[in-house]
């Protein structure tokens, strides 16, 4: 029932698609490309059927048929080709992509294996991984285009001037309908698979029985898109990874020019007139070498004309600033793999250097400035082996260099790549992400939805978020106020059915949900959350019972994927679940308190969990989370935050106002000082976490733990020394929980703060978000797809 489903909606969209594409065609405007080596979609049925407004219509047809729209949805398989939020960040904006009639597509790799399936042992706690093999029953939502399909090769040498590779491959695209909301215009997602070239298959090889040489190319191939590569800092498989980086970007640009020639297009110089591309993050670099390489070699172009127009077609989007995360490749691999492509990129690096030391020598003189310089060079020389640093590619070659907050750009600009700031301030901008309403509220939460679009008086705010603010008018009215409520205890209960049917808990649904839900990350500090509920158990278990009957119930709800050779974060889940073990079966606590790890964190799961959600923690050290997209989709679902001043954090407080976000811990400036403190053996820890750690090392929890709390002490070395300040925070973390005690137990003013989370978020729309990249980078403007006649 969910293909034949599937088939009937694709049906639908087909029409809508091959019109969008005839009109795009048709009007040549210029178009935006967004080059990502992740996105995690989801599931695409409800969305899709949504996005068309015919959520009443299916679920009707269903059920005339004797099955439910929630039934039929529930068995499609998530496409997690993606490790978290930038790859989630990636669906959202070609979501409101499509919804703002823009043109613009997105280009991507289409693994055959996304994210591993996380499973937990039960004996032991650890986390357990399965490959996620999502294509297995079939994808009803692609489209196979065998007729489009590119050369990418790789290896050799440079003859001439031009390249005379050593292997070769075909890239061939797979595309998926990415309908708007309430629109005709429906985008592309096309995702590049590799195949053997069949040039380069040796039959000849093949039938003197040498088969290691004839199945080379085939084998090439199916690694290229075997499995997404982590992301988070772990550094594996260096050649495969830069090769399927690679395919992405050559097939995309070779893909993005035979369209501009389709078009008509002819005037190279004009090129960044009809296209803009975007790299999300540094993984795309290879475009931009790859175009210079296109233009030149096969286009005929001069240096400095394929660099002029080069510089005006590409931008780049920072997501991270800690320095061991920024990608850098052994300058002897990338050669090795793409020798001209490493000409190019001196080429590029020399062109630089020389241009920067005359704007240096124009200045002059400044002595603070050289004294930094000539420490910076001095850094740079004692790099051995050279290395390509990715980033910097990005800001030499890109017109325009984005961070994804406010607070994260001011730091790209101050600290991450200040020496480039100074260069060329105007590249510099600020985009601030968002998620899309439709998903991530209208949809996954039709209970509150319904209130919403009641009080607001219509459903404008799907798109239209502003509109949201309404709901403020009427935060302390009792009828929306029950109302809301209502909404919110109808998605606990939904959420504890999962949980129980998943983990075999029992959840009781009047307590509070509080509920972390990212990637297992020692920056993101489950490490510091579960802390804290010990602390809490400890303390409960020193009360009597009259005390006891006093606190105020917890579920506390965890989610969230370590990488697979990330040891430290695997500890983290393990120790979450021991607590859990002990915890949720002491007698003496019974609904009190509840600890619950939900396993397998994906899109599909975060629809569900958030819907439910009362409390919501984003607690990364200050400095060290970018953006932070999960907590603009709890704020929609009108959860309250507690959280530090960290990426989107900050904004979301300006928005909701500081009464309504539980705020603590040190801010950036801080960290530095606090990191120095430290290795000066000055910090004194509060004698609640040391009465925490030492309890866990007492054995409660069955283990002791011991290389997981090794990590909080010392004052340096790898892994050790408190690198994300868990200590130095705990204070004011357990202090901030009690504020969210005491809010709690007021349920009007609690609910009074619900209603103004979700009023406020307007922000954090990603149409909003998208409305900026296409005015302020990419220069592009709707191009809405008529009615049929
Ligand atoms: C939104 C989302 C993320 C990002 O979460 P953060 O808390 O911002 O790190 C990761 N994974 C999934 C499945 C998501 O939906």
């Amino acid at each position: 029932m969910y293909q034949a489903t599937a088939q009937s909606v694709r049906e639908g969209l087909v029409e809508r698609w091959n019109d969008t594409y005839a009109h795009f065609h048709k009007e040549n405007p210029k178009q935006a490309y967004y080059l990502s080596m992740e996105y995690l979609q989801g599931r695409a049925l409800t969305n899709a059927i949504g996005n068309m407004g015919l959520t009443g219509e299916y679920s009707e047809a269903l059920r005339s048929l004797g099955y439910t729209l929630e039934d039929v949805m529930s068995v499609e398989r998530n496409a997690g080709l993606g490790n978290g939020g930038l790859g989630r960040l990636a669906s959202c904006f070609l979501d409101s992509i499509a919804t703002l009639d823009l043109p613009a597509w997105g280009y991507g790799l289409r693994y055959k294996y996304g994210l591993f399936k996380q499973g937990v042992d039960k004996a032991t706690g650890e986390q357990l991984e399965y490959a996620d093999d999502w294509l297995e029953v079939g994808n009803p939502w692609e489209v196979a285009r065998p007729q489009v399909s590119y050369p990418i090769s790789f290896y050799g040498k440079v003859v001439n001037g031009k390249w005379a590779p050593g292997k070769q491959v075909r890239a061939v695209a797979y595309d998926s309908p990415i309908p708007g909301y309430k629109t005709r215009n429906c985008i592309s997602l096309r995702m590049w698979d590799a195949q053997p070239s069949a040039v380069e298959f040796d039959l000849a090889a093949f039938n003197a029985s040498d088969y290691e040489t004839s199945m080379g190319p085939t084998n090439l191939a199916s690694m290229l898109c075997a499995v997404l590569y982590p992301g988070d800092g772990t550094r594996e498989g260096k050649a495969l990874r830069l090769s399927q980086q690679y395919m992405l970007c050559s097939a995309s640009v070779q893909d993005i020019l035979a369209r501009w020639k389709e078009r008509g297009n002819s005037d190279w110089s004009k090129l960044h007139e009809k296209v803009a591309i975007q790299m999300n993050d540094t993984h795309p670099t290879l475009a931009a070498p790859e175009l210079m390489r296109i233009l030149m070699d096969d286009e005929g172009l001069s240096w400095d004309d394929a660099w002029a127009v080069t510089k005006k077609t590409v931008a780049y989007t920072n997501h991270t600033v800690m320095p061991e995360a920024l990608e850098k490749w052994p300058l002897d691999l990338v050669e090795e793999l793409l020798p001209r492509h490493m000409e190019i990129i001196k080429r590029i690096d020399e062109e630089f250097i020389a241009s920067a030391a005359k704007a240096k020598a124009a200045k002059a003189a400044k002595k603070d400035d050289k004294k930094k310089d000539d420490k910076k060079k001095k850094e740079s020389e004692e790099e051995k082996p050279a290395m390509v640093r990715m980033a910097n590619l990005c800001c030499i070659s890109g017109m325009a260099i984005n961070g994804v907050a406010a607070i994260h750009s001011e730091i790209v600009k101050d600290f991450t790549f200040n020496d480039f700031y100074k260069l060329f301030p105007e590249k510099f901008q600020n985009k601030t992400n968002g998620v899309t309403p439709r998903r991530w509220l209208a949809f996954c939460n039709p209970q509150l939805s319904a209130v919403i679009t009641k009080w607001v008086g219509n459903d404008k705010w799907v798109t239209d978020t502003d509109e949201l603010r309404k709901l403020a008018e009427h935060a302390t009215n009792p009828e929306l106020q029950a109302e809301w409520k209502a909404a919110k205890l109808a998605r606990k209960k939904i959420c504890k059915d999962y949980i129980k049917k998943v983990t075999d808990i029992d959840v009781p649904i009047d307590s509070m949900f509080d509920i972390q839900v990212k990637r297992i990350h020692e920056y993101k500090r489950q490490f510091l959350n579960i802390l804290g509920i010990i602390y809490r158990y400890k303390q409960m278990k020193a009360m009597t019972p009259e005390e006891r009957a006093k606190c105020v119930p917890r579920v506390c709800i965890f989610g969230g994927k370590a990488y697979a050779t990330y040891t430290q974060a695997k500890r983290i889940v393990r120790l979450i679940n021991n607590v859990g073990s002990v915890v949720n079966n002491d007698p003496e606590i019974g609904d009190l308190l509840k600890v619950v790890f939900v396993p397998d964190y994906n899109v599909s799961l975060a629809e569900t969990l958030i819907p439910a959600s009362e409390l919501s923690q984003h607690i990364s050290t200050a400095g060290t989370e970018a953006s932070g997209t999960s907590n603009m989709k709890f704020q929609m679902n009108g959860c309250l935050i507690i959280g530090t001043l960290d990426g989107a954090n900050v904004e979301i407080r300006e928005c909701v106002g500081d009464d309504n976000f539980f705020l603590f811990g040190i801010t950036d400036p801080e960290v530095e000082p606090a990191r120095a403190e430290r290795a000066a053996g000055k910090f004194v820890p509060d004698a609640r976490f040391t009465e925490t750690l030492e309890y866990v090392r007492s054995g409660v929890f069955g283990d002791k733990f011991e290389e997981l709390l090794g990590s909080l002490e010392g004052n340096e070395g790898f892994g050790r020394g408190d690198y994300f300040l868990v200590g130095k925070d705990f204070a004011s973390y357990l202090e901030a929980q009690e504020r969210v005690d005491v809010a709690y137990a007021d349920s009007m003013g609690w609910t009074e703060s619900s209603i103004i989370s979700t009023a406020f978020s307007g922000k954090f729309n990603s149409d909003r978000t998208i409305d900026q990249y296409a005015k302020e980078i990419w220069g592009i403007k709707p191009c809405t797809v008529p009615e049929r006649k």
